[in-house]
């Protein structure tokens, strides 16, 4: 591969492990997949590699085994003797300590950890997939990206919670936010798109995907956004339930008696879309059901366009206006009746959507008339590409 700089990034999940592998030089990614079902059983690894993509079942007892198998599929085929020069580690929570990407030493590991009181779905996996691919590349820098970064200086008053304030000290509890590198790409982009810079741009950004948040980014910098302390505030999710009356909770433990482990389950995994229209969580099948008359299907949809539209409105406020609204995501990318359904109720804020350009176009494109007086855009998200950069800076 002779002089490229290449940078693997890693997504690694309690059963899962992401990678893509990016040549920094060009930008671009040489090879990308997932390893699914680590350490239950049969365990999959599927990637694209020059374009070919493959599917194969083996045993992956834990994550040093997926990161082998997928080490050794580079090296048969892209890498060969090419060495990585540097390891970009997606960490969901930095919690109050890190507002920026960091070089990882033992102690950011021990924080990772640490940090599992906010995210104890996801930084426990984080902190062992950057204890496994410190393993297998000990001479490499390997660089933590935070989803909360983004939002690391979000004011007092939009992230503070209505609770006993010597609490929210002693814990770190507060609004912290997340899909952080997405909202700033998206973000970034839409600037790109409108041929202005984004200093001088107020954007609300709609990442609509199996989690969901929006964020008020405020002349590029993060000032509000819909997920809390953990990924489970704000918007309906495919299974998270969004916000709700914390009531619910105890009503839910004392009645249906369940314990922490089993609400944690129940507000994580079987609640949002999944739970409500009881069909699925994802918004693909959600639609045909809804299409087909499927009652739940519908207020499923209906909630979730909802919601979106509610902190559209709420941000117009925080940021005293709009220029750009940009839609991201599996969700927020492809479903045109979404963007529809949302923008049809924001005239109000001057949105003229393009049906056609909603409907027919590809990629990333302005959506919305020409007289429009706020731009609405969709922007593939691309938030791998944002931690290769995270880590080359
Ligand atoms: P994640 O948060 O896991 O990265 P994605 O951003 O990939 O999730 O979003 C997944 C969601 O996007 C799923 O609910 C899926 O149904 C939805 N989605 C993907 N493609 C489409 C499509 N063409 N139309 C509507 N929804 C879609």
């Amino acid at each position: 591969m002779g002089e490229t700089v290449l940078v693997l990034v890693l997504n690694a999940g309690s059963s899962s492990l992401k990678f893509n592998l990016f040549d920094m030089g060009k930008e671009v990614s040489v090879a990308e997949g997932n390893a699914e079902r680590i350490g239950l059983g049969e365990a999959n690894l599927a990637y694209t590699i020059e374009g070919e993509k493959r599917k194969e079942a083996m045993p992956l007892p834990t994550h040093r085994e997926a990161l082998e198998a997928i080490l050794e599929r580079l090296r048969s085929t892209v890498l060969h003797d090419t060495p990585i020069h540097a390891v970009g580690h997606r960490v969901v929570h930095g919690g109050p300590k890190y507002g920026d990407s960091v070089l990882i030493t033992e102690e950011v590991i021990r924080d990772v950890e640490h940090f599992a009181m906010y995210a104890p779905l996801h930084n426990p996996a984080n902190a062992m997939g950057i204890r496994t691919a410190m393993a297998a590349f000990p001479d490499v820098p390997h660089v933590a990206v935070f989803d909360t970064a983004f939002h690391h200086n979000i004011p007092d008053h939009a992230r503070t919670y209505g609770i006993p304030y010597e609490l929210s000290q002693k814990y770190g509890i507060r609004r912290y936010g997340f899909h952080g590198t997405s909202h700033a790409y998206v973000a970034a982009r839409t600037a790109i798109l409108l041929c202005r810079p984004l200093r001088s741009l107020r954007v609300v950004t709609c990442h609509i995907g199996n989690g969901t948040s929006i964020c008020a980014v405020d002349h590029g910098k993060s000032v509000d956004t819909s997920m809390g302390m953990t990924p489970l505030q704000g918007v309906i999710m495919g299974t998270r339930c969004g916000t709700i009356d914390p009531s619910v909770v105890e009503m839910l433990m004392e009645y249906e008696h369940l314990d922490y482990n089993a609400i944690t389950d129940l507000l994580n995994k079987k609640s949002g879309l999944l739970g409500i229209s009881g069909v699925s969580s994802d918004f693909r099948e959600i639609e045909l059901a809804a299409d087909a008359g499927n009652d739940r299907a519908r207020l499923a949809r209906d909630l979730l366009t909802y919601n979106v539209r509610q902190y559209i409105g709420a941000y117009a406020t925080v940021l005293n206006g709009v220029d750009a609204i940009t839609f991201t995501a599996g969700i927020g990318t492809h479903s045109t009746y979404v963007r529809s359904k949302v923008c049809s109720k924001l005239s109000f804020l001057g949105v003229e959507l393009d049906h056609e350009a909603n409907e027919q176009g590809t990629g990333e494109r302005i959506i919305t008339t020409p007289g429009s007086r706020v731009v609405v855009t969709v922007v593939p998200t691309n938030e791998e590409l944002m931690i290769a950069r995270e880590t080359i800076r």
